[in-house]
């Protein structure tokens, strides 16, 4: 498979002010030197807690946000420090994002299809503005609504319906990487479920590359292909799914993976509940060595000195942890 993103420890650091002055006083460390690629037609998830830095770690591939160090290749491209205005020209298209709200993205004031119609408007696509409007009807059509949904408005949709709305806008420009951060968390199970079988559908459809951006473990489960765990800007493991799932080495994979109610197709018994002592460390002060240090269960003395390296163990399974030095 093709390599399409590869990040290489990534940094994005966001300064604290302080006083009159507003001089700079520290840093929010919220993504501390991430590195991971996705092939094409893949699906990488990315959990962990709210404050991890998965969220600016999608806003910064995306370059919503300069990075404050590392690389973002995209397709072999270094897009890092990349302007706006190429990333117009040569990025903008073919990354997208879809966000937990679609309805606060989309104007109240306006039909989806006058929504839809804007990206394809803005970069001059489909030809006339009847085709446009054609391609709109196609494009809800795509994400199981009905073509006349185009002339209603935001608000006569259920949450399900918008975020299919969201979709549909997204695919309008044709992306070849969409990044989902927490698409489904704000839906009910069932509708979540369905909304997750739509992606997948387009994925296999457009070939579309994923990151799938989650605090739910379950979820990041049935879509991913490969999964990252987050905790305060770094990450602690990444493996397969499988691999991860059902071979958690990080103390921290296995405390979020105690939490989640094993479903009993999986074959698996319920894991013994492990419980973390204390809070998420401030992420302007992390601890020193291991970030998790505060928090583990496992902790050693080298564990408070020495910062443990990513490393890969098994095949397609990298951990950061003492214990597997
Ligand atoms: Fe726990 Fe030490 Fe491993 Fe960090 S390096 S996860 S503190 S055992
Ligand atoms: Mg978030």
């Amino acid at each position: 498979k093709q390599e399409i993103l590869r990040v290489t420890d990534l940094k994005k650091y966001f300064p604290i002010k302080s006083g009159v002055l507003q001089k700079t006083v520290g840093h929010i460390k919220a993504v501390d030197g991430i590195s991971f690629s996705i092939n094409k037609g893949e699906t990488l998830g990315i959990v962990g807690e709210s404050g991890c830095g998965k969220s600016t770690a999608g806003r910064t591939i995306i370059r919503l946000e300069e990075p404050t160090e590392g690389k973002i290749l995209f397709k072999g491209k270094d897009i890092s420090h990349m302007k706006e205005k190429e990333l117009r020209k040569q990025v903008r298209r073919e990354i997208q994002m879809i966000f937990q709200d679609p309805y606060a993205s989309l104007n109240p004031r306006k039909t989806l299809g006058s929504t839809i119609v804007e990206p394809l408007n803005e970069y001059n696509l489909y030809g006339n503005q009847k085709q446009r409007l054609e391609r709109v009807g196609e494009l809800l059509e795509t994400v199981g609504l009905d073509s006349s949904y185009s002339n209603r408005y935001p608000h006569e949709f259920s949450g399900g319906q918008r975020q299919r709305i969201g979709i549909a806008r997204t695919l309008a420009l044709d992306p070849e990487v969409i990044i989902a951060d927490e698409a489904v968390s704000a839906l009910d199970v069932s509708i979540q479920a369905q909304v997750i079988n739509l992606m997948q559908r387009l994925q296999e459809e457009f070939e579309l590359t994923y990151m799938f951006i989650s605090h739910d473990l379950s979820v990041v489960r049935h879509i991913s292909d490969k999964v990252a765990v987050m905790y305060l800007g770094k990450i602690m493991e990444i493996a397969d799914k499988n691999s991860l799932y059902e071979e958690p080495m990080h103390p921290y994979t296995q405390a979020l993976l105690s939490a989640v109610p094993v479903p009993k197709k999986h074959g698996a018994t319920q894991r013994e509940r492990i419980t973390l002592k204390g809070d998420i460390p401030n992420p302007a002060n992390p601890p020193k060595g291991c970030v998790f240090c505060t928090r583990c269960p496992a902790a050693m003395d080298i564990c408070r000195e020495v910062q443990p390296i990513l490393k890969t163990k098994k095949e397609n399974h990298s951990v950061a942890c003492h214990l597997f030095e």
